[in-house]
């Protein structure tokens, strides 16, 4: 029997991305570099806590009247454990051997039972076009799959769970006059229509390739590999 696969759903994203880089990650531990975001981070914390208000009174957050969401903040003894990065929602296939999970940021529930997948996002542009950023940036995809992911993850659990999921975008703004220590946003909540078909096998596919011995090609496009390529080409000439 293969030793279990333990997986999260940044694997699996960059095994769709480039599963070369997948394979550098989870077999050699060897990963690109990348900043710590920890703006993000806060924005993450601070919503964590206004949510968690209103899971505590079981009311509606302002922004679901405004937005016409039939919901509260789910109340769960397993939310902590969920929104954790070393624990996460899991699950583990006997069939296939593995443990996948990832760690969600929130969960709403409408009256009817359902789940609502919630993941917090903060940026500062002039101007905010999520339907633009979709269909032009692969990143903006790659949100709507981790979504999927965590949806999935909550069916495998015994969970209902909505098709509509959402992003709480929070949109920094960087032209005011007077910066008083203070940091505003613009606040979007945008709806995601999800279907979590893909999800199974996509996690296979990458438990296989990482069972395997198989290299892949780097992707010919990636800003890092061809920034090592380059230098590489540069030193020895
Ligand atoms: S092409 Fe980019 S994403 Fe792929 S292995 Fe190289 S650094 Fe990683």
């Amino acid at each position: 029997m293969n030793e279990i696969i333990k997986l999260s759903r940044s694997t699996v994203e960059k095994y769709l991305s480039c599963p070369r880089c997948c394979v550098l990650d989870k077999k050699y531990k060897i990963k690109p570099p990348s900043l710590p975001f920890t703006l993000n981070i806060a924005v993450d914390n601070l919503c964590k806590n206004e949510f968690d208000y209103y899971r505590k009174i079981q009311e509606p957050h302002p922004l679901f009247i405004e937005y016409s969401i039939d919901a509260v903040p789910f109340k769960h003894k397993d939310l902590e454990l969920w929104r954790s990065n070393f624990k996460g929602i899991r699950y583990k296939s006997i069939e296939h051997n593995y443990d996948f999970g990832g760690a969600v940021d929130d969960i709403w529930q409408k009256k009817n039972g359902d789940l609502i997948i919630v993941d917090v996002k903060a940026t500062s542009r002039n101007n905010f076009d999520w339907s633009d950023t979709f269909s032009k940036y692969e990143y903006a995809k790659a949100y709507k799959r981790q979504l999927e992911m965590y949806q999935w993850l909550f069916k495998k659990n015994g969970f209902q769970v909505a098709k509509e999921a959402y992003l709480l975008y929070f949109n920094g703004k960087k032209n005011e006059e007077f910066f008083n220590n203070q940091l505003n946003f613009d606040v979007h909540l945008l709806k995601l229509d999800c279907s979590t078909s893909w999800v199974e096998n996509k996690i296979i596919d990458t438990v296989n390739l990482l069972r395997s011995d198989v290299f892949p090609k780097p992707s010919l496009n990636c800003e890092y590999c061809n920034y090592l390529k380059k230098r590489w080409q540069l030193s020895i000439t």
